[in-house]
C-alpha cells in the first residue's frame, strides 16, 4: 500500500506540509476560474477523451494529440501500463529507490518485481541492462526520481534504450520534468517521438500545483496509446480536472513564477541543510533528500518527531530504504525558513 505524505501537527499549531512535494504556489488563477465555470454542467458526463486537455497539451509541447492520453493522475496511467503489458510470470524493473508505485502496480498486474541497485542514491544503466531476462517486459524509470531527486542525462537514457530489446518498454515518469535546470536533462519526448517502446508519463500534481485534481498525462508511440485507451474507464479524467488542467497548462507566466520559486529555494535551503552538517542527496527537483547523522537523539525519526511538533512535516522515507533521512519539500520562504530553524535547534 502506498503511505501518502502526512499532515498531522499538533492542535494550534501552524502546519506547513512539507511530505508530498505539493506546489507552494499553488495553482494559475485560471485554473480556478475554469474550474468555478465547470460546477455549472456537473449533471453533465465529462469528455471520455480528454479532449480539450490533450489539445492543450499537445499545443504547448508541439506534440499529437492523438499520442497523448490523460488519466487521474499519472498514477493510473502507471497502473495501466502494468495491465497492459504485465502478467503472471513477466517482469518489471525498477532501482532500489524507485518511486513505491511501480513495485504496487507491478504486484497488482500478478508480475514480479525486479529491483536493481543504484549507484550513489543514482539509477545505474548497467545493472538496469544486465537485470533483463526473457521475461521483462517492464522498465519503469523516474527521471528525476523520487525521492533522491537525481537523474539521468539524455545520454544515459538513450544507452539505456539502446541496451533493450524491442519487447521491453521504457517508461519514462517525467513527473519533474519542470524543474529540471540541466542543459543535458530532456523529459523523454523526443525518445518516444523516434522509438516503438517508449512512453513518458507527466503530472500536474507538482509544478501546476494540481495534485488535488488527480490529472496525470502520457505521450506515447500511437500503438501503445490505444492500447492503454482500450483499458482505461470510460470516463477517467472528470470535467473539473479537465478544465482546470487545460487552462493551467496554457498559463506559462504562472509556470515561471513556480520554476523561479524554486530554482532560488532549492539551492538556499540545500545551502544551509549542508552549513548545519547534514548530507543532502543533489536535487534537480522541487525536494530534496536529507541524511541524518547516526547518534542517538539526532536521527531522521528523531528530527521527524522534533519537527512535526512545531508544524514542519517532511516525508519519512524509511520505505524508500533510507531508514535515516527525510525528504523535504520545497515550500514556501515561511515554511524554508521555519524548517531550517527548527532543524539548527533540533542539531544544536
Ligand atoms: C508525484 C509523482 C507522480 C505523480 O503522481 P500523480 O498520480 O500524477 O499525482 C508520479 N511519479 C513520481 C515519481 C512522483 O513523485
Amino acid at each position: 500500500m502506498y503511505i501518502p505524505g502526512k499532515s498531522k501537527v499538533p492542535v494550534g499549531v501552524k502546519l506547513h506540509k512539507l511530505s508530498s512535494n505539493e506546489s507552494p504556489i499553488g495553482p494559475s488563477p485560471h485554473a480556478v476560474t475554469a474550474i468555478s465555470e465547470a460546477t455549472s454542467k456537473m449533471e453533465d458526463y465529462p469528455d471520455g477523451s480528454s479532449t480539450r486537455l490533450r489539445e492543450a497539451i499537445a499545443d504547448v509541447h508541439g506534440l499529437n494529440a492523438d499520442h497523448i492520453i490523460c488519466g487521474n493522475g499519472s498514477d493510473e496511467i502507471l497502473g495501466l501500463l502494468a495491465n497492459t503489458y504485465l502478467s503472471s510470470g513477466d517482469e518489471a524493473i525498477f532501482t532500489e529507490h524507485g518511486f513505491l508505485v511501480y513495485r504496487i502496480a507491478t504486484l497488482a498486474a500478478g508480475a514480479t518485481p525486479v529491483v536493481v541497485k543504484e549507484d550513489d542514491c543514482k539509477a545505474d544503466v548497467d545493472a538496469i541492462l544486465a537485470a533483463v531476462t526473457p521475461n521483462t517486459k517492464l522498465v519503469f524509470l523516474a527521471n528525476p526520481n523520487n525521492p533522491t531527486g537525481t537523474y539521468l542525462p539524455i545520454e544515459e537514457i538513450r544507452r539505456l534504450h539502446a541496451g533493450l530489446t524491442s519487447h521491453v518498454v521504457l517508461v519514462i515518469d517525467a513527473a519533474y520534468a519542470e524543474y529540471v535546470r540541466r542543459n543535458d536533462y530532456e523529459s523523454g519526448i523526443e525518445m518516444v517521438s523516434g522509438n516503438l517502446n517508449v512512453i513518458m508519463t507527466r503530472t500536474f500534481s507538482k509544478i501546476y500545483g494540481l495534485a488535488a485534481l488527480r490529472i496525470g498525462w502520457a505521450y506515447g508511440p500511437r500503438h501503445m496509446i490505444d492500447a492503454l485507451n482500450r483499458v482505461r474507464g470510460p470516463f477517467n479524467v472528470n470535467a473539473a480536472a479537465i478544465a482546470a488542467g487545460s487552462a493551467a497548462m496554457k498559463d506559462k507566466k504562472h509556470l515561471e513564477l513556480s520554476i523561479v520559486h524554486n530554482d532560488e529555494w532549492l539551492v538556499k535551503v540545500t545551502d544551509a541543510l549542508q552549513a548545519l552538517g547534514l548530507k543532502v542527496t543533489p536535487s534537480v527537483g522541487n525536494f530534496v533528500l536529507v541524511h541524518f547523522l547516526e547518534i542517538e537523539g539526532k536521527t531522521a525519526a528523531d528530527a521527524n518527531v522534533f519537527l512535526t511538533q512545531r508544524g514542519f512535516v517532511l516525508r519519512a522515507v524509511t520505505g524508500y530504504g533510507f531508514p535515516n533521512a527525510l525528504r523535504m519539500t520545497i515550500g514556501s520562504e515561511e515554511a524554508n525558513l521555519g524548517t531550517l530553524s527548527a532543524l539548527k535547534e533540533f542539531l544544536s
